[in-house]
């Protein structure tokens, strides 16, 4: 629960089948705005996670058994109990993520709309009758999995946590999730209360946190359990490679979302009052720590100049401070190894020749909001993950060019087109090597019906809708013989 006053939690321990636990040991959770002690958090240990693991085990068949219905009324009253309780998670988000109370506020109600259309996948999950050679009546049944490991980050938690496990609950999988270390309790101990005050059957979910150290051990544990049966993975490319090979020597289904480094590719014939400030918010939302955060800014030569003149306007007015002040449009980054992380990467581009247009400036764990021009490949910030409030903006002449360039990056999140001419946006769309494309908006957009994913290193697997449902099912073909069979006369 959460302390109104100060939006401290009071941790009640781990969540393991439907009883709070604590581990041997704990960790510091800290605010990033200015390192103070938010939580102290169990850090579990593989042990704790097996003991998770078997209550998941043993909850399974009676939740899997359960009439579709019941399991979408259950998904109805979490999306309920989450309503009721959105301004604690706002708070949480705040002060445990470092977020702008406008994106704890954004998360907060599409979370909601996660569980509720969860609850209608229950009504969905339909086989397939097909035809036979041999006259036989032939199904192809959409069965649950099992236990499903499900891992999240911290930029996001609430809506990349509740993503990660709703859907698996729907298709009535049970569910041992481990957050962040940085936003353990958004985006993990808050959903086990949440769930808990939702009636939710003990053991079906459960909740295991630890440290970044005891990462590896808990990690390995909650994929290699051989009761485990599929990962469900929101994170870094590095990390998503590692699970997914570890899922792929087990012979286990991974969903694993991904990095980005989406462009926008501005067209001459844009709108350009709007693709500037489609451009402010797609760079700079959540100081650029989002997977689909605009990275680079691709502008057709023309209108270089005046778009620049619009955009930077626009960024200039941004401020950055303590998430306490709303008025602080940009909070800090998560960690103090994030923000380094960013600034070495401005610095590197500096140092070889980049301009910054405006920004540049870091202090404790906080980022300007930055412009680089004069970027080239040579910059470890043309092809790294920048997930800060950095931006570059390269002029291009022809469509062609700002094809070459959108692709030239190993991930393949989303893009963004601004163009008035629908035809000639659609035709680019169609060549961006892109999980998903969107035209005449910025990078970040996602619904909860949408087939939501990456291709090339963004990741493998869908969230969102139906195709959620790929992740956490498995198809069974069962035949029925109506006499059609024959068999050579030998037999
Ligand atoms: P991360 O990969 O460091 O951590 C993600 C999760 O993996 C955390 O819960 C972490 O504890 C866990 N983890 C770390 N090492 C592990 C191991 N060895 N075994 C098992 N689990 C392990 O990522 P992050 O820093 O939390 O998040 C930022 C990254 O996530 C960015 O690259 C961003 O682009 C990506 N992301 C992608 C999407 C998407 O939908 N494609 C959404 C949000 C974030």
């Amino acid at each position: 629960m959460l302390d109104t006053a100060t939006s401290a939690p009071t941790i009640r321990g781990m969540y393991i089948d439907g009883n709070w636990v604590p581990a041997a040991r704990t960790f510091d959770d800290l605010n990033p705005s200015d390192n103070s002690l938010y939580a102290r958090i169990p850090d579990g240990s593989p042990e704790d996670v097996r003991r998770a693991i078997d209550a998941a085990r043993a909850a399974f068949p009676a939740w899997a058994g359960l009439a579709f219905h019941e399991r979408a009324h259950y998904l109805l009253k979490i999306a309920e109990v989450w309503d009721r309780r959105q301004s604690d998670f706002i708070a949480a988000a705040m002060a445990e993520g470092g977020g702008w109370f406008g994106k704890g506020a954004f998360e907060a109600g599409y979370v909601a709309e996660v569980f509720r259309s969860a609850s209608a996948l229950c009504y969905q999950n339909t086989g397939e009758v097909l035809p036979s050679e041999h006259h036989k009546f032939m199904m192809a049944l959409r069965v649950p999995l099992g236990v499903v490991s499900v891992i999240s980050p911290w930029n996001m938690p609430g809506i990349l946590t509740s993503r990660g496990f709703a859907a698996a609950l729907a298709a009535g999988n049970t569910v041992v999730l481990k957050p962040s270390e940085d936003t353990p309790y958004a985006g993990g101990l808050y959903f086990a209360e949440i769930l808990e005050e939702a009636g939710i059957p003990k053991g079906v979910f459960n909740v295991v946190t630890c440290s970044r150290e005891s990462v590896g051990a808990v990690g390995d544990e909650l994929i290699e359990n051989p009761v485990v049966k599929a990962v469900s993975f929101t994170g870094s490319t590095a990390v998503g490679r590692h699970i997914a090979a570890k899922c792929g020597a087990h012979l286990k289904k991974a969903c694993v979302e991904l990095g980005g480094k989406d462009s926008m590719i501005i067209l001459e014939d844009a709108d350009l009052d709007h693709a500037a400030k489609a451009a402010n918010f797609g760079s700079f939302m959540h100081q650029g720590q989002v997977c689909m955060s605009t990275e680079k800014i691709l502008v057709q030569e023309s209108v270089y100049d005046t778009f620049m003149k619009k955009f930077l306007a626009r960024a200039a007015k941004l401020k950055t401070g303590h998430t306490r002040d709303k008025d602080n449009i940009l909070g800090p980054l998560v960690n103090t190894r994030q923000a380094q992380r960013v600034k070495a990467l401005i610095d590197d581009a500096l140092a070889k020749g980049a301009t910054a247009e405006i920004g540049g400036k870091a202090w404790d764990n906080f980022v300007e909001p930055t412009v680089l021009t004069n970027v080239n490949s040579t910059m470890d910030i043309w092809h790294d993950e920048t997930f800060g409030p950095v931006v570059i903006v390269v002029p291009f002449r022809t469509e062609e060019e700002a094809i070459a360039l959108n692709n030239d990056t190993e991930y393949g999140l989303t893009a963004a087109i601004m163009s008035r001419d629908e035809a000639r946006a659609l035709r680019i769309a169609e060549q961006v090597e892109t999980g998903i494309c969107h035209v005449n908006c910025q990078n970040i957009n996602d619904e909860p019906h949408v087939p939501f994913g990456g291709v090339k290193a963004s990741g493998v697997g869908r969230y969102g809708g139906r195709w959620s449902l790929d992740a956490f099912t498995e198809l069974r073909w069962i035949t029925l013989d109506r006499g059609g069979r024959h068999f050579p006369p030998a037999f």
